[in-house]
């Protein structure tokens, strides 16, 4: 018993050690609660779409059954379109884009992807639930709202999107996100170290990473979370046009806190407390005089007072 007990003393102690280290990656993604891990289910199908549609069907959830966080939520996404989520903090913008990457699962209603271009299929699709869940998560890419870099090179950092990738589609990607030019411009060029002990990139350039990142995964699905971060409107007009180019041919959910940023989208949806209380185009929203214009009219002062006082010093 004792010979036995060895080794299933050290199995357990990996086990310790390994699920310790992916409790370290969930919490620096800002992930970690009580819930149970999501699992595939038995004859779970791979997801293989080029343009997906993607629709939330009166979706329910908490991340505590003592306080829902989702109530009753219902939208689409056509194959390539934009949707944009705005709203108070805290209202679960977030919390849609992690149910969609299946971090967690719903408690009532579903998500359910279909291939826009199947037309053999009955156009109703599968729940996310009925895919497996490696499949569901390499058809999307997540651009975060603070990019965490690894203490590893540029080229590492922007090659986690695609491992496989080549040299060549490395730097391809990062031409696309505006971030080569950079790149070469250091002394050490793509083999920069980045990340807590190297370089400091700022946070519009850690962005421009992680779009790299994202171009290079080349993902049908996109989730584009804004960050929080003030920029300035050279800065946001910037990453607006970004947005707009890598978002082309993709089924995109923004998730945003700057009005600019929706402007364009099929449909934006204003999220109050987990509910949808105002939906439709930037035009129609105005029209509407709610919520949506009356943060509108916000953002316009704020907007021209930063205007009035001219560039600020660096
Ligand atoms: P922000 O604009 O600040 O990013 P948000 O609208 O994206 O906010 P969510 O991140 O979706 O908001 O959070 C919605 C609610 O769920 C918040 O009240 C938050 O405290 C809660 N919440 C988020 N993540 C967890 C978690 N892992 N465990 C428990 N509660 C959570």
């Amino acid at each position: 018993l004792l010979q036995l007990s060895a080794p299933l003393n050290l199995l357990g102690m990996m086990y310790r050690e390994v699920k310790q280290a992916f409790t370290n990656l969930e919490r620096l993604f800002g992930l970690l609660d009580e819930r149970q891990d999501v699992q595939d289910r038995d004859g779970a199908v791979p997801l293989r779409v080029s343009r997906p549609r993607v629709a939330f069907e009166s979706v329910r959830f908490a991340y505590d059954a003592r306080r829902e966080i989702l109530r009753d939520v219902s939208f689409e996404i056509a194959p390539g379109g934009t949707v944009a989520v705005v709203g108070h903090s805290g209202s679960g913008k977030s919390t849609l884009a992690r149910l969609l990457y299946r971090f967690y699962d719903v408690d009532a209603g579903r998500i359910v992807i279909t291939d826009g271009e199947d037309t053999a299929h009955d156009g109703t699709g599968y729940d996310i639930r009925d895919y497996s869940q490696a499949s569901v998560r390499g058809a999307i890419a997540i651009v975060p709202q603070d990019t965490v870099l690894f203490n590893d090179t540029i080229y590492y950092n922007i090659l986690y999107g695609r491992p496989a990738a080549s040299r060549a589609e490395v730097e391809q990607a990062a031409r696309a996100a505006h971030i080569h030019e950079l790149i070469v411009s250091l002394p050490d060029g793509y083999e920069s170290e980045v990340g807590e002990r190297g370089l400091k990139l700022s946070g519009g350039e850690k962005q421009r990473v992680a779009i790299a990142r994202a171009l290079l995964k080349n993902p049908a699905i996109l989730i584009f979370d804004e960050a929080t971060s003030a920029l300035d409107s050279k800065s946001e007009k910037a990453i607006q046009a970004e947005l707009d180019r890598i978002a082309i041919g993709r089924t995109t959910l923004v998730i945003a806190h700057r009005l600019s940023t929706v402007m364009d989208a099929d449909e934006i949806l204003v999220m109050d407390a987990g509910r949808i209380v105002e939906r439709g185009s930037h035009a129609q929203l105005l029209a509407r005089g709610g919520h949506y214009a009356q943060m509108w009219r916000l953002q316009q002062q704020e907007s021209r007072a930063e205007a009035l006082a001219g560039p600020q010093p660096a």
